[in-house]
Protein backbone atom coordinates (compact mmCIF):
# COMPACT_ATOMS: atom_id res chain seq x y z
CA UNK A 1 0.00 0.00 0.00
CA UNK A 2 1.58 3.24 -0.82
CA UNK A 3 0.13 6.10 1.07
CA UNK A 4 0.18 9.80 2.28
CA UNK A 5 -1.12 11.26 5.64
CA UNK A 6 -2.69 14.63 4.92
CA UNK A 7 -3.78 17.26 7.58
CA UNK A 8 -2.86 20.45 10.30
CA UNK A 9 -0.10 20.54 12.28
CA UNK A 10 -1.43 18.64 15.32
CA UNK A 11 -3.67 16.83 13.58
CA UNK A 12 -2.62 13.27 14.51
CA UNK A 13 -0.61 12.22 11.69
CA UNK A 14 2.36 11.18 13.54
CA UNK A 15 0.36 9.39 16.31
CA UNK A 16 -1.64 7.31 14.08
CA UNK A 17 1.45 6.73 11.36
CA UNK A 18 2.94 4.96 14.15
CA UNK A 19 -0.09 2.73 14.20
CA UNK A 20 -0.21 2.33 10.97
CA UNK A 21 3.19 1.17 10.09
CA UNK A 22 3.04 -1.81 12.66
CA UNK A 23 -0.29 -2.61 11.69
CA UNK A 24 0.06 -2.75 7.73
CA UNK A 25 3.78 -3.53 7.46
CA UNK A 26 4.78 -0.28 5.61
CA UNK A 27 7.64 1.43 6.68
CA UNK A 28 6.55 5.47 8.01
CA UNK A 29 8.72 8.18 6.52
CA UNK A 30 8.25 11.31 8.34
CA UNK A 31 9.45 14.38 6.59
CA UNK A 32 9.73 16.25 9.82
CA UNK A 33 11.57 13.12 11.78
CA UNK A 34 14.55 13.19 8.96
CA UNK A 35 14.79 17.00 9.09
CA UNK A 36 14.99 17.00 12.65
CA UNK A 37 17.67 14.00 12.95
CA UNK A 38 19.66 16.45 10.45
CA UNK A 39 19.06 19.58 12.62
CA UNK A 40 20.36 17.16 15.65
CA UNK A 41 23.49 16.00 14.05
CA UNK A 42 24.09 19.43 12.87
CA UNK A 43 24.19 18.26 8.92
CA UNK A 44 24.60 20.84 6.27
CA UNK A 45 20.57 19.69 5.13
CA UNK A 46 19.93 20.17 9.29
CA UNK A 47 21.40 23.87 8.85
CA UNK A 48 19.38 24.85 6.02
CA UNK A 49 16.28 23.42 7.41
CA UNK A 50 16.30 24.51 10.86
CA UNK A 51 15.95 28.17 9.84
CA UNK A 52 12.80 27.55 7.75
CA UNK A 53 10.87 25.26 10.36
CA UNK A 54 12.23 27.80 13.58
CA UNK A 55 10.00 30.25 11.58
CA UNK A 56 7.39 28.12 11.11
CA UNK A 57 7.67 27.93 7.07
CA UNK A 58 8.05 25.63 4.86
CA UNK A 59 11.67 23.73 3.80
CA UNK A 60 11.84 24.68 0.23
CA UNK A 61 10.95 22.21 -2.11
CA UNK A 62 13.81 21.54 -3.89
CA UNK A 63 15.68 20.21 -0.58
CA UNK A 64 12.76 18.33 0.84
CA UNK A 65 11.85 16.70 -2.71
CA UNK A 66 15.60 15.11 -3.35
CA UNK A 67 14.76 13.84 0.21
CA UNK A 68 11.90 11.98 -0.56
CA UNK A 69 13.29 10.52 -4.16
CA UNK A 70 16.47 9.63 -2.02
CA UNK A 71 14.41 7.75 0.66
CA UNK A 72 11.40 6.31 -1.29
CA UNK A 73 14.83 4.76 -3.80
CA UNK A 74 15.32 1.96 -0.66
CA UNK A 75 14.32 -1.29 -1.02
CA UNK A 76 12.01 -1.35 2.29
CA UNK A 77 9.91 1.19 0.42
CA UNK A 78 9.37 -1.46 -2.63
CA UNK A 79 6.08 -2.84 -1.81
CA UNK A 80 4.86 0.62 -0.15
CA UNK A 81 5.06 3.16 2.33
CA UNK A 82 3.61 5.69 4.39
CA UNK A 83 4.72 9.21 4.39
CA UNK A 84 3.57 11.48 7.19
CA UNK A 85 3.84 15.82 6.48
CA UNK A 86 5.17 14.85 2.66
CA UNK A 87 3.58 16.51 0.43
CA UNK A 88 2.76 19.95 1.70
CA UNK A 89 2.61 21.46 -1.50
CA UNK A 90 0.83 20.42 -4.95
CA UNK A 91 4.42 21.27 -6.68
CA UNK A 92 5.56 18.14 -3.71
CA UNK A 93 2.54 16.50 -4.90
CA UNK A 94 3.53 16.36 -8.81
CA UNK A 95 6.80 15.63 -7.81
CA UNK A 96 5.42 12.14 -5.97
CA UNK A 97 3.50 11.36 -8.85
CA UNK A 98 6.37 11.63 -11.27
CA UNK A 99 8.56 9.61 -9.18
CA UNK A 100 5.98 6.50 -8.89
CA UNK A 101 5.39 7.30 -12.28
CA UNK A 102 9.18 6.08 -13.52
CA UNK A 103 8.47 3.06 -11.64
CA UNK A 104 4.91 2.10 -13.29
CA UNK A 105 3.53 2.70 -9.67
CA UNK A 106 0.79 4.99 -7.86
CA UNK A 107 -0.76 6.70 -5.12
CA UNK A 108 -3.49 4.21 -3.35
CA UNK A 109 -4.60 6.37 -0.85
CA UNK A 110 -4.72 10.13 0.49
CA UNK A 111 -6.07 9.90 4.03
CA UNK A 112 -6.84 13.25 5.09
CA UNK A 113 -6.76 13.76 9.08
CA UNK A 114 -9.17 16.30 9.72
CA UNK A 115 -8.94 18.47 12.67
CA UNK A 116 -10.35 22.25 13.30
CA UNK A 117 -7.88 24.89 13.90
CA UNK A 118 -9.54 25.51 17.95
CA UNK A 119 -8.23 22.08 18.64
CA UNK A 120 -4.57 22.81 17.20
CA UNK A 121 -3.10 24.84 19.90
CA UNK A 122 -3.56 22.76 23.05
CA UNK A 123 -2.52 19.86 21.13
CA UNK A 124 0.77 21.38 19.94
CA UNK A 125 1.61 22.85 23.26
CA UNK A 126 1.25 19.91 25.10
CA UNK A 127 3.16 17.72 22.78
CA UNK A 128 6.31 15.57 23.54
CA UNK A 129 8.08 13.83 21.03
CA UNK A 130 11.18 11.41 21.39
CA UNK A 131 14.45 12.96 19.08
CA UNK A 132 15.29 9.01 18.75
CA UNK A 133 11.94 7.09 17.33
CA UNK A 134 9.50 9.73 17.27
CA UNK A 135 7.19 8.90 18.75
CA UNK A 136 4.49 11.29 19.98
CA UNK A 137 2.95 11.92 23.50
CA UNK A 138 0.70 14.61 24.92
CA UNK A 139 0.78 15.29 28.68
CA UNK A 140 -2.73 15.34 29.10
CA UNK A 141 -4.59 13.20 26.18
CA UNK A 142 -1.69 10.71 25.55
CA UNK A 143 0.92 10.73 28.61
CA UNK A 144 4.07 8.52 28.87
CA UNK A 145 3.85 5.85 31.30
CA UNK A 146 6.64 7.19 32.88
CA UNK A 147 6.97 11.17 33.46
CA UNK A 148 9.35 12.16 30.42
CA UNK A 149 10.50 8.92 29.12
CA UNK A 150 9.79 7.21 25.92
CA UNK A 151 8.09 4.12 26.02
CA UNK A 152 9.01 2.69 22.58
CA UNK A 153 12.79 3.30 23.62
CA UNK A 154 13.17 4.74 26.92
CA UNK A 155 15.07 8.21 25.48
CA UNK A 156 14.38 11.68 26.95
CA UNK A 157 10.73 13.39 25.47
CA UNK A 158 11.31 17.02 24.61
CA UNK A 159 9.32 20.17 23.22
CA UNK A 160 10.02 21.10 20.12
CA UNK A 161 11.22 24.43 19.00
CA UNK A 162 8.58 25.16 16.81
CA UNK A 163 5.41 23.77 19.29
CA UNK A 164 5.26 27.61 20.91
CA UNK A 165 2.15 29.45 20.39
CA UNK A 166 3.30 31.98 17.67
CA UNK A 167 4.98 29.56 15.78
CA UNK A 168 2.10 27.39 15.85
CA UNK A 169 -0.18 30.40 14.31
CA UNK A 170 2.50 30.79 11.50
CA UNK A 171 2.47 27.21 10.65
CA UNK A 172 -1.40 26.70 10.87
CA UNK A 173 -1.28 29.78 8.09
CA UNK A 174 1.28 28.08 6.13
CA UNK A 175 -0.95 24.70 5.98
CA UNK A 176 -3.97 26.92 4.69
CA UNK A 177 -2.27 28.76 2.10
CA UNK A 178 0.02 25.62 1.07
CA UNK A 179 -0.91 22.59 2.04
CA UNK A 180 -4.63 22.72 2.06
CA UNK A 181 -4.82 23.23 -2.29
CA UNK A 182 -3.72 18.86 -1.87
CA UNK A 183 -6.98 17.93 -0.36
CA UNK A 184 -8.93 19.36 -4.05
CA UNK A 185 -5.76 17.93 -5.70
CA UNK A 186 -6.28 14.34 -4.36
CA UNK A 187 -9.54 14.38 -4.58
CA UNK A 188 -9.85 15.34 -8.44
CA UNK A 189 -8.04 12.32 -8.32
CA UNK A 190 -10.04 10.32 -6.45
CA UNK A 191 -7.66 8.87 -4.06
CA UNK A 192 -9.23 11.10 -1.02
CA UNK A 193 -10.90 9.56 2.05
CA UNK A 194 -11.20 11.66 5.77
CA UNK A 195 -11.84 10.75 8.96
CA UNK A 196 -12.93 12.60 11.90
CA UNK A 197 -9.82 13.70 13.87
CA UNK A 198 -11.06 15.04 17.15
CA UNK A 199 -12.42 11.75 18.28
CA UNK A 200 -10.05 10.00 20.46
CA UNK A 201 -6.68 8.38 19.58
CA UNK A 202 -7.97 4.95 19.42
CA UNK A 203 -10.98 5.40 17.99
CA UNK A 204 -9.45 7.65 15.11
CA UNK A 205 -7.10 4.66 14.39
CA UNK A 206 -10.69 2.24 13.74
CA UNK A 207 -11.65 4.57 11.16
CA UNK A 208 -8.67 4.82 9.40
CA UNK A 209 -8.16 0.99 9.36
CA UNK A 210 -12.02 0.38 8.14
CA UNK A 211 -10.98 2.79 5.08
CA UNK A 212 -7.85 0.43 4.43
CA UNK A 213 -8.88 -2.70 4.83
CA UNK A 214 -11.37 -1.75 2.17
CA UNK A 215 -8.85 -0.60 -0.20
CA UNK A 216 -5.89 -2.70 1.21
CA UNK A 217 -3.43 -4.07 -1.59
P1 LIG B 1 0.93 15.74 13.69
O1 LIG B 1 1.98 14.72 13.32
O2 LIG B 1 -0.24 15.72 12.76
O3 LIG B 1 1.49 17.12 13.85
P2 LIG B 1 0.84 14.41 16.31
O4 LIG B 1 0.54 12.99 16.00
O5 LIG B 1 2.22 14.73 16.73
O6 LIG B 1 0.34 15.35 15.10
O7 LIG B 1 -0.19 14.88 17.43
C1 LIG B 1 -0.15 16.22 17.92
C2 LIG B 1 -0.43 16.19 19.44
O8 LIG B 1 -1.80 15.85 19.67
C3 LIG B 1 0.40 15.16 20.20
O9 LIG B 1 0.67 15.71 21.47
C4 LIG B 1 -0.53 13.96 20.29
O10 LIG B 1 -0.26 13.16 21.45
C5 LIG B 1 -1.90 14.61 20.40
N1 LIG B 1 -2.97 13.85 19.71
C6 LIG B 1 -2.88 13.12 18.58
N2 LIG B 1 -4.08 12.60 18.26
C7 LIG B 1 -4.96 13.02 19.20
C8 LIG B 1 -6.36 12.80 19.42
N3 LIG B 1 -7.09 12.07 18.57
N4 LIG B 1 -6.92 13.40 20.50
C9 LIG B 1 -6.16 14.16 21.35
N5 LIG B 1 -4.85 14.39 21.20
C10 LIG B 1 -4.25 13.83 20.14
P1 LIG C 1 3.82 18.60 12.29
O1 LIG C 1 3.96 17.25 12.95
O2 LIG C 1 3.63 19.67 13.28
O3 LIG C 1 2.83 18.58 11.19
P2 LIG C 1 6.33 18.03 10.96
O4 LIG C 1 7.11 17.33 11.98
O5 LIG C 1 5.68 17.20 9.89
O6 LIG C 1 5.23 18.94 11.67
O7 LIG C 1 7.20 19.14 10.26
C1 LIG C 1 7.90 20.11 11.02
C2 LIG C 1 8.41 21.20 10.10
O8 LIG C 1 9.33 20.62 9.15
C3 LIG C 1 7.35 21.90 9.27
O9 LIG C 1 6.74 22.98 9.97
C4 LIG C 1 8.18 22.37 8.08
O10 LIG C 1 8.93 23.52 8.42
C5 LIG C 1 9.17 21.23 7.89
N1 LIG C 1 8.64 20.24 6.92
C6 LIG C 1 8.26 18.97 7.19
N2 LIG C 1 7.83 18.35 6.08
C7 LIG C 1 7.94 19.26 5.07
C8 LIG C 1 7.63 19.25 3.68
N3 LIG C 1 7.09 18.16 3.08
N4 LIG C 1 7.88 20.37 2.96
C9 LIG C 1 8.41 21.46 3.54
N5 LIG C 1 8.70 21.55 4.84
C10 LIG C 1 8.47 20.47 5.61
ZN1 LIG D 1 11.35 6.79 21.49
Amino acid sequence: MRMILLGPPGAGKGTQAKSISNKFSIPHISTGDIFRKNISEKTPLGIEAKKHIDKGHLVPDKLTIDIIKDRLNNEDCKNGFLLDGYPRTVNQGEALKALLEEDGNSLDIALLIKVPRKFILNRMTGRRVCLSCGASYHITFNPSKVEGKCDVCGCDLVQRADDTEDTVNERIDVYEAQTQPLIKYYDDKNLLSAVDGTLEINEVFESICGILESIKK
